[in-house]
Parts: structure tokens; sequence; C-alpha cells
């Protein structure tokens, strides 16, 4: 699979995030791209969870070289504590170039700040439901909403798929 600039961050931001919980087990991030927004029943058994976020996130179409900016990267995550080690995986939504009006699907380029937000709330996530550690920070979170255009569903994969984050 090809990887876009940038996708290899979210190891080494999420190491960094995780190994400050200083949790006993160790925790490892993959990506996977067929992620479904409801888990089946053998899924549930095994103990995972869901978290769908959305993420400011740069755009580049690698055939016109449009650029665009959304507010609403969405992004979601199945995450498991097992005996010896957790497990998050993530799933990307990409975005077409209104532009050149192609197919092609882009992945979102989220910067060294948003993705450190986007998983501290993960880990807050993780905090409490895997561990049983209420998140009191959660209660006065400030969210702060950066004006970018309206969100253009029709190229919103997410959109598409009805996993998009409303909030
Ligand atoms: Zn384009
Ligand atoms: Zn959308």
């Amino acid at each position: 699979m090809a990887e876009v600039p940038g996708t290899n961050l979210w190891f080494t931001h999420f190491t960094s995030c995780i190994e400050e919980e200083e949790f006993e087990e160790r925790w490892t991030l993959n990506f996977n791209y067929n992620l479904q927004k409801e888990l089946d029943a053998q899924r549930r058994a095994e103990g995972w969870k869901i978290y769908i976020t959305s993420s400011f996130a740069k755009f580049t179409c690698r055939r016109c070289s449009n650029s665009w900016s959304s507010s609403r990267a969405s992004m979601l995550f199945h995450y498991r504590l097992g005996r010896k080690s957790g497990l998050v995986l993530l799933r990307l939504f990409r975005q077409q170039c209104r532009e050149c009006n192609n197919p092609i699907q882009h992945k979102p380029q989220v910067n060294s700040d948003q993705m450190d937000q986007v998983l501290d709330r993960l880990i807050l996530k993780i905090l409490k439901n895997c561990y049983g550690v209420p998140n009191l920070v959660e209660e006065g979170r400030v969210v702060i909403h950066r004006k970018t255009k309206p969100h253009e569903s029709d190229l919103c994969e997410a959109c598409r798929l009805g996993m998009c984050n409303q909030s």
C-alpha cells in the first residue's frame, strides 16, 4: 500500500503519547481501512471498543496539486486491551478533490499538534473504558472549531459511508 507522506507520524506520536501513561501492557497502533462503525457480536465479546472523532487536516490532490483544509477529517478507532497488550486500529477517512473531479480519494495530512489532540482524546477513552479511570478532563474540555469552508459531504468518504463525525 502506498504511504502518504506523514502517515507514519501517527506511529511516532502514538508511541510517545501512550508512553506517558506508563501502562503495564504494550499498546500498538495499526491502520485498517476496512473498519466499520459498528462492532459485530464476536468483536464486542472480545472487548473491542469504538471511538469516532474528527480533526482539522489538510488534503493534497496528487492529480492536479489542488490542496484544501477540512475541520472534519473523520477518523475511526477500534481499540482493545488484551491480557498482555493493547491494540488500536485506525481508519482515516479520505476526501475527493473538487477541482479535478477525480474519484481518487486522498488521505488527510494531520499536523503534529492536531494529531496529539486526537491521540489524547483516544487515550482518555482507553483510560475510561479499558482501565476504569474516569475522565475528569473531558467534562470541561474546550473544543476549538477552526473556520473552514462548509463540509462537502459528496466528496467525503466518511459521509458516504454514514460514518462522518457530526460533532
Ligand atoms: Zn485534483
Ligand atoms: Zn463527511
